[in-house]
């Protein structure tokens, strides 16, 4: 009788044991509900995720009270940009979800006896870090897609929008999820730190590129990937034949909407210099005539001022001319903000993120100079550019450097379309949300491959051992996969047939 194989108790995960403060049963149980949800069909998931968006409509007024009174932004924009977007973003999910993680064949032409099958898989414990500003759509469309995918997903939103945060737990509620699946944890930057000492599977970060880069760093100790959503000097680019009185709107709205505390905001002007003065005393014009009350969001994170009065007194320091605005009403709004003047591209307020009120104008001499000028920041989520000429702006787009080019229209607006993959270029972060390759982030692509027809039980001629007939015959199968005519291709195959008959008349069977 052979002895028995002395067996000790399996290590527990890494995750549990990096961090000792965290609610460990917590993780351990999320861990054990996403080995059943895995199991799960996709249609199954979409089927339940979808009663969430069944949920925020019927508690659409009592949302849009709670992003007013936590967030500060104006009614209709908690309907559109977080009631409403998630809404979209979770039918979409749900809709166009499953076929995008369903296995699919690959096609292998190296190997025409195999088949391969490509199948997305759940990264398993997914942990989603969320800013204030969207403090329901942000945070809820990346939930929907992590638990759509087969994760289980822990949840730390901003600890400046805590109760929305929650809220969202009650929002899956009617999703009948697996207990422990989905967990939102309260709290500050710290807490988001030891959430990723205990060693999720992947972090999805949306905030600012400071806190990118510590979470970038703590991920890297496991080290676990990353997503980064960050934020960017988003420019509007008006050429000379633009429409200056639609720009000069789109210029307003993109600026100033929920008080200009968007990632993707309008935060730079680049004006074609002969209508630099006529466009900007429009915009001038127009932002003056905002309603604070009716039109403007509040400055949600105090935190901001700070940032708000060093750009401001940098671009007095320099000489620069604000053109309007500049001064606060009460301690949380400032009124509306343009900043003009030679030399602004030095400036704070042009060069770094203000996510607020605030629009530095800046003007250009050609198409290519605005290129330039814009491509010289440090990043892009974001650009417009306003021409009467569509080929002309079609044309510059393809060489901006962002990860959403608008012509005529505000590019901002459309983080609110599910389908559209969303994110940045440079120090704007990388990986995406929404469409397809945002909810392909919540998995990795696993491969299986199989005989195409039937056991082959011989041993391949690649194999070992090796000889001349060998190199001779991966010599010719270079030449086949590189041919480019099928002559070439054609003299390849004899040869590499001819070593291969050679070496299965040689080898032993097996
Ligand atoms: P932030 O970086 O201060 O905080 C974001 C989140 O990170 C918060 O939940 C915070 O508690 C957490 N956090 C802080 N320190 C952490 C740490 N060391 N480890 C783990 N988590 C930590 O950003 P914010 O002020 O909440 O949001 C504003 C920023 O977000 C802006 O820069 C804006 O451009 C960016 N943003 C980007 C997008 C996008 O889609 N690219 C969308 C919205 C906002």
């Amino acid at each position: 009788m052979s002895a028995a194989v002395p067996t000790s108790p399996a290590p527990p995960p890494t995750w549990l044991m990096a961090s000792a403060d965290l609610d460990t049963l917590r993780l351990q149980n999320a861990r054990a509900a996403q080995r059943e949800w895995a199991q799960v069909s996709p249609q199954q998931r979409a089927r339940q995720l979808s009663r969430v968006a069944d949920a925020l409509l019927a508690r659409e007024d009592e949302l849009v009270a709670l992003i007013q009174r936590e967030n500060g932004k104006q009614p209709v924009e908690a309907l559109g940009h977080e009631v409403g977007a998630s809404v979209a973003n979770i039918r979409w999910l749900c809709r166009s979800g499953p076929d995008a993680l369903a296995p699919h064949p690959v096609s292998i032409a190296e190997m025409p006896h195999r088949r391969a099958t490509q199948a997305p898989q759940p990264w398993g414990l997914v942990l989603v870090i969320s800013p204030w500003n969207f403090p329901l759509s942000i945070p809820l469309g990346q939930v929907i897609a992590g638990l759509l995918a087969g994760n289980a997903v822990i949840l730390k939103p901003s600890e400046i929008t805590p109760e929305i945060g929650s809220v969202i737990e009650s929002l899956l509620a009617p999703a009948a999820l697996p207990a422990g699946l989905f967990n939102v944890v309260l709290g500050d930057g710290q807490v988001g730190a030891s959430l990723i000492a205990a060693r999720p599977d992947k972090v999805f970060f949306t905030g600012s590129m400071a806190t990118g880069r510590k979470v970038m760093r703590a991920a890297a100790a496991h080290p676990i990937p990353v997503c980064l959503e960050l934020g960017g000097v988003d420019a509007m680019i008006v050429l000379d034949d633009a429409d200056l009185d639609l720009a000069s709107s789109a210029a307003v709205w993109g600026g100033f909407f929920n008080g200009g505390q968007v990632c993707a905001s309008v935060e730079r002007l680049l004006v074609a210099e002969s209508v630099r003065e006529a466009f900007v005393s429009r915009v001038v014009a127009k932002a003056q005539a905002l309603e604070p009350a009716t039109d403007l969001g509040r400055i949600t994170a105090p935190k901001q001022r700070e940032i708000y009065d060093r750009h401001l007194q940098d671009a007095r320091d320099r000489g620069l001319q604000i053109r309007c605005g500049g001064e606060y009403v009460g301690p949380d709004t400032l009124t509306p903000t343009v900043i003009d003047g030679p030399g602004i591209e030095a400036s704070a307020v042009y060069r770094e993120e203000t996510f607020g009120p605030i629009i530095a104008a800046a003007g250009f001499r050609s198409d290519n100079d605005a290129i330039a000028r814009h491509n010289a920041l440090w990043g892009g989520l974001t650009v417009s550019i306003f021409s009467a000429d569509e080929r002309r702006a079609t044309a510059m787009a393809q060489r901006l450097d962002a990860g959403l080019v608008s012509v005529n229209d505000v590019a901002a607006t459309l983080h609110a379309l599910p389908q559209l993959p969303w994110g940045g270029v440079g120090s704007s972060g990388f990986g995406r949300s929404h469409g397809i390759e945002g909810l392909l982030e919540f998995t990795w692509p696993k491969i299986i491959e199989t005989p195409r027809a039937g056991h082959l039980g011989f041993k391949r001629p690649w194999w070992f051992p090796y000889g001349a007939d060998q190199t001779e015959l991966m010599r010719q199968h270079g030449r086949l996969l590189g041919a480019t005519n099928v002559r070439d291709g054609a003299r390849a195959a004899a040869a590499m047939g001819k070593s291969f008959v050679k070496l299965m008349l040689g080898a032993p069977r097996t």
